[in-house]
């Protein structure tokens, strides 16, 4: 499947579920052909991708874990090759586990900084010469970072990082017309949040925002379809909180 010359082409990490999942409906809903990532979820990223396509869009499902650059290299190929060059990566492959930093382990602090922190460098390094110009960026951080909850040491410091990546490489890029922000949401319904959580913890955190709810995916879909579009031409470097208030 190749796609027309004009059909924009996103590559959006960990979209099997989640928040990825939401991201990946509202960019082929904006147009754009989509490339699924997943590490695990093929069953889901397949049925993702047959969804879109029913639907009239251009959607291929694609392995890979973000944390393995050899194999986030040959995801950019696949992609370029059934769908076209890209023109927008959403960085949003992440994972969390709330523990805190004195029992945290040598393999769950690695499996932190491998996806959420390795993962990120690693497609943003494929995306600095192989991006479109005119291209979009958009890294996942958390709201998190700002409310210093006990537990969110380790998650905390691969989200500063990517902070870091986002306000740094929006410079490196310069000349390239192409844009690196950050969405920093605050709780979502997705299972990073809700897994292993008593209905009281759960009910805690819908009531932290002012806006008093929980944000669901589609509430970070839209902030990512803004960064991707047409209206945030002249955001870059930013870091974006989307949390009903929170912080
Ligand atoms: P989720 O429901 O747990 O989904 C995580 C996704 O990431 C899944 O599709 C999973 O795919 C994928 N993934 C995990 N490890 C991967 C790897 N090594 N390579 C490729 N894909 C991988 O999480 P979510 O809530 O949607 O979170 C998405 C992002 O938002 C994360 O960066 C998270 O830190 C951030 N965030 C979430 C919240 C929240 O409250 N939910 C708040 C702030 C920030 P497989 O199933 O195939 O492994």
């Amino acid at each position: 499947m190749t796609t027309s010359r004009n059909t924009r082409v996103a590559i959006v990490t960990g979209a099997s579920r989640g928040i990825g999942a939401a991201v990946a409906q509202r960019l082929a809903r904006d147009g754009f052909a989509v490339a699924i990532n997943y590490a695990s979820g093929s069953a889901q990223a397949e049925a993702l991708a047959a969804e879109l396509t029913a639907a009239g869009g251009k959607a291929i499902a694609v392995k890979a874990d973000v944390a393995n650059a050899e194999e986030v290299r040959a995801m950019f190929d696949t992609v370029e090759a059934q769908l076209g060059k890209v023109e927008v990566l959403v960085n949003n492959a992440g994972v969390l586990k709330t523990v805190p930093l004195a029992d945290h382990s040598d393999a769950l602090y690695g499996q932190a900084f491998d996806i959420n922190v390795r993962g990120t460098f690693n497609t943003l390094r494929e995306a600095a010469t192989r991006l479109n110009e005119g291209g979009r960026i958009v890294n996942f951080s958390s709201t998190t970072l700002a409310l210093n909850l006990p537990g969110y040491a380790i998650y905390n410091a691969t989200k500063a990082a990517v902070e870091a990546f986002t306000h740094v490489f929006a410079k490196e890029l310069r000349g390239r017309n192409i844009t690196v922000n950050a969405v920093a949401p605050g709780p979502i319904a997705t299972s990073l949040l809700l897994d292993g959580k008593t209905d009281e913890q759960v009910q805690a955190f819908a009531k932290m925002p002012p806006l008093q709810r929980l944000g669901q995916p589609e509430d970070i879909a839209s902030v990512v379809a803004f960064l991707a579009g047409p209206d945030a031409g002249w955001v870059n470097g930013q870091v974006l909180r989307a949390n009903g208030g929170l912080a």
